[in-house]
């Protein structure tokens, strides 16, 4: 349904992708080699963040398993409390500075407010797993490309 009257264009386009926690990446591509019958497109290490990760597509979407390459690295954390297993799900937007005001007066708790460099040439936020169910929310938005 379309509403003529109050449009809304800030919409969260796809499930850009989904991120799993490993505690070994190179056993990881392996297994997720198989089970997608594919080999991922690239690997990439945030130093910021404190993670190795490697993608996957599939569709429309993307699998991104993460690794720790530090104690300190929110991966490391959630594996000692959680173990391995699904880390986030990320939904691409638009404009992601909207999207964070949006959410914020919804009363999501949003992580960080200023975007941060992500992997894959992406910016982006993380919203509180409190404020979501239990499920750590990341939104991204495709960088522009400054190598035109
Ligand atoms: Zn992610």
């Amino acid at each position: 349904m379309i509403w003529l009257n109050r449009i809304k264009l800030i919409v969260m386009q796809k499930i850009e992708h989904i991120g799993i926690a490993v505690k070994d990446l190179e056993n990881a591509n392996l297994l997720f080699k198989k089970l997608l019958n594919q080999t991922h497109y690239k690997i990439e290490e945030v130093v910021s963040e404190g993670v190795k990760t490697s993608f996957f597509k599939v569709g429309e979407s993307k699998i991104e398993l993460l690794q720790a390459t530090n104690n300190e690295s929110p991966i490391a954390k959630f594996i000692a409390k959680k173990g391995e297993g699904v880390h986030h799900i990320a939904f691409a937007v638009t404009d992601i500075y909207a999207e964070i005001k949006r959410l914020k007066s919804e009363g999501f708790t949003i992580l960080n407010e200023k975007p941060k460099e992500g992997a894959d040439n992406k910016l982006v936020a993380f919203l509180h797993p409190k404020s979501s169910n239990g499920v750590l929310i990341e939104l991204c938005q495709e960088k522009e490309r400054n190598d035109k």
